[in-house]
């Protein structure tokens, strides 16, 4: 499929809930796309049915195909596996839950065929979604904007076409900590967004619980913002500022106004917590820089594949995205 012009990178982490509806909208969308495309399927470690169904799928049909990840290594690196192994000339990334709705993907190709390189699909309502997830996702947009130099559209998930170009550029990424929107906007040619509605998931349940919100929100910021380690110096600016005053105003005290009482275990154990407290929450947040420094340094691969059906034409699901040596 040398002349494949979409490929559809789709994440699968347990999705045979909502597979069979998925296939049904995805042969409409390639029919009315009708050009050749490719469905690329990255099984991020499954342990439904996903995994069967999908491989036989790929096997009865060259237009999909199927890519299993030796376990579940997260939704950022599922995605970068599948982009990897895209051969067309403009890649789009939806998710498996129907919440991207694919009619959505006419609307970037014909953004896409203006000449725009990276076409971001942006969410204009949620209304399907939790309260909580609607306010955190609100919330959270805003404070990665204002913490970081490089301008991330705002309301943009993962669902968007990338022309070869920029997929290219992308691949050319080495991190280990993949916040895959900001590195989307990181790597610039000619963007535009396209808006849609974000739907509920059309069946099974999230993949993301709070835990995995919170990690892929820290892994942002980490890789996108270093206002958390700046942050460490105006507290510590002020609070030293703090100490200076009230050192000096227990030395006058204790030169000029002492009766010669012991005073002042109150607000010793208040000052020493107060900032011990400061000191280990200001380590913490130096601690989580290191620890994504530590996960660079070990340069491992990024995944492992475990499984490739229906790329067999051309081998090309060997890693490309080259990290530095380590050494
Ligand atoms: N997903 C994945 N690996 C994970 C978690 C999720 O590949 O560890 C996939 C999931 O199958 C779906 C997409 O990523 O296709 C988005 O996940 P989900 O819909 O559960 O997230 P939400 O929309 O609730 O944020
Ligand atoms: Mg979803």
């Amino acid at each position: 499929m040398a002349d494949t012009v979409f490929s559809f990178v789709i994440p699968v982490f347990n999705e045979e809930a909502v597979i069979p509806l998925l296939l049904r909208r995805m042969e409409r969308l390639l029919a009315a796309v009708g050009e050749p495309a490719e469905v690329i399927f990255v099984d991020d470690g499954s342990s439904d049915s996903s995994p069967t169904f999908l491989a036989n799928l790929a096997r009865g049909d060259e237009r999909y195909c199927y890519l299993r990840l030796a376990r579940n290594f997260g939704h950022q690196i599922a995605i970068t596996a599948g982009l990897e192994a895209a051969r067309g000339k403009a890649v789009i990334i939806m998710d498996a839950d129907l919440q991207d709705p694919p009619e959505t993907v006419l609307a970037m190709i014909a953004e896409w065929r203006k000449g725009f390189e990276v076409v971001h699909a942006q969410r204009i309502s949620r209304a399907a979604e939790t309260p909580l997830k609607r306010v955190t996702a609100h919330l959270f947009y805003r404070l990665i904007n204002r913490l970081s130099a490089i301008d991330i559209p705002r309301d943009v998930g993962d669902f968007r076409l990338v022309d070869r170009v920029a997929v290219d550029a992308f691949l050319q990424l080495p991190e280990a900590n993949r916040y895959v929107r900001g590195m989307f906007a990181w790597i610039g040619f000619r963007q535009t967004v396209v808006q849609y509605e974000r739907e509920a998931r059309a069946a099974g349940v999230s993949k993301y619980p709070l835990r995995k919100m919170l990690s892929l929100a820290t892994s942002a910021i980490i890789s996108f913002s270093d206002a958390p380690l700046r942050l460490a110096i105006w507290i510590g600016a002020v609070v030293s500022a703090a100490s200076l005053a009230y050192g000096g105003y227990a030395l006058l005290r204790a030169l000029f106004w002492s009766n010669g009482l012991v005073d002042g275990w109150a607000s010793t154990v208040v000052v020493i917590s107060l900032l011990s407290g400061v000191n280990m929450l200001l380590t913490g947040v130096v601690g989580l820089y290191v620890g994504r420094i530590h996960a660079e340094v070990k340069g491992r691969p990024l995944y492992i594949v475990s499984r490739k059906i229906g790329f067999e034409a051309e081998a090309v699901v060997a890693p490309r995205v080259t990290r530095r040596a380590s050494a």
